[in-house]
């Protein structure tokens, strides 16, 4: 048995002894787990009992952001020894799969997620995952940071995506954690400014940090205003939707120049409209984005570069046995808030 920060049903959390498998096969390291992010998908399971087809219908350990100390290796590792600081992506696809084997194994319809039901997540002391899919950090990298990777990398996804050129002007709708980090990876892509917008004047301003991110009030004045006249009335390169609402919809393409691009990374609840004569006029390119594929690499070696700071978005750090009262701050969606983040013991 081992203590894990436990999701038993719906509106019920309890730190308590659970039995998880830690066999260490041939290709897997185990992991002592050092720092776990709260994502917005951990606090949706906690606070609605499921997302879209998954539903918790056993108890589940919560966490999927994470980063700690490789602490055994299976036979066959040779990319990762005992000691090595690492931090790990979430999801694990079949390795015969059709999708992998196309390299995207993102989508990969067998693939196995933490904290994604049934998977167990991560919020527990150990951890055994495998080799290939754990990343080493260099040693500028705190495990603050590793454990920012997950997110930052949803980011990276939503950049390669949008394909974007050098000097290309981008909008990212929604300012919330993937939408900063969406504006910060298009910002290392390339772009060379980058508009967010939002209703929330705190989540604007700590985006608002970053040089080349400049922030939208859309209570103040309309986006498509804005941009228009930002951009002498031709619009944006790249739009990156991350908020997730359907009224973001509305007049979405005003704000894409003609032969740009749209890319989807919010995922909305119910069904979602949009004016495809519109998208059609300017021959606008639509993206999708779902989690990510071959960019855990790419997050950690830009986190180390210096050339993304994620430190600032880390607004707290609550220690395990604080697990329940960091994910009832997460429940309530302060918009100070933008990373929190639990820490186990020594
Ligand atoms: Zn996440």
């Amino acid at each position: 048995m081992v203590q894990a920060l436990v999701l038993e049903k719906k509106g019920e959390l309890s730190l308590r002894d659970i039995d998880l498998p830690l066999e260490v096969g041939p290709d897997d390291v185990k992991i002592s787990i050092h720092t776990v992010g709260v994502c917005g998908s951990d606090v949706h399971y906690y606070t609605h009992g499921a997302i879209g087809s998954f539903v918790v219908r056993e108890p589940m350990v919560l966490g999927h952001e994470a980063a700690g100390v490789v602490t055994a290796v299976g036979a066959h590792v040779k990319n990762l020894k005992v000691g090595d600081r690492v931090c790990m992506e979430p999801g694990v696809p079949n390795m015969n799969s059709r999708a992998t084997k196309l390299g995207i194994y993102n989508v990969d319809p067998d693939v196995r997620f933490w904290a994604t039901p049934p998977i167990h997540g991560v919020l527990t002391p150990e951890v055994v995952h495998p080799a290939a899919f754990t990343y080493k950090l260099p040693a500028n990298v705190s495990f603050a940071e590793g454990a920012m990777v997950e997110p930052f990398a949803v980011g990276l996804q939503a950049a390669t995506r949008a394909r974007i050129t050098p000097g290309d002007v981008a909008v990212v709708i929604g300012c919330g954690p993937i939408g900063i980090m969406t504006a910060l990876a298009a910002l290392a892509g390339g772009c060379s400014r980058v508009y967010i917008s939002d209703l929330s004047a705190p989540k604007l301003a700590i985006a608002g940090q970053y040089p080349g991110i400049h922030p939208v009030n859309i209570t103040e004045r309309p986006l498509a205003e804005v941009i228009t006249d930002e951009t002498e009335g031709w619009g944006a390169d790249v739009v990156f939707e991350a908020s997730g609402s359907p009224r973001a919809y509305e007049g979405l393409f005003d704000i894409v120049r003609p032969g740009g691009t749209l890319v989807l990374i919010g995922m909305p609840v119910e069904t979602t409209k949009f004016d495809v004569a519109a998208a059609i006029i300017k021959e606008a390119r639509i993206e999708t984005v779902f989690r990510y594929a071959n960019n855990f690499d790419r997050a950690v070696n830009l986190i180390a570069s210096g050339k993304v700071d994620l430190k600032p978005l880390i607004s707290e750090t609550f220690d395990f046995a604080r697990s329940i009262e960091a994910f009832d701050r997460a429940a309530k969606g302060l918009p100070t808030d933008v990373k929190l983040q639990i820490v186990m013991p020594g």
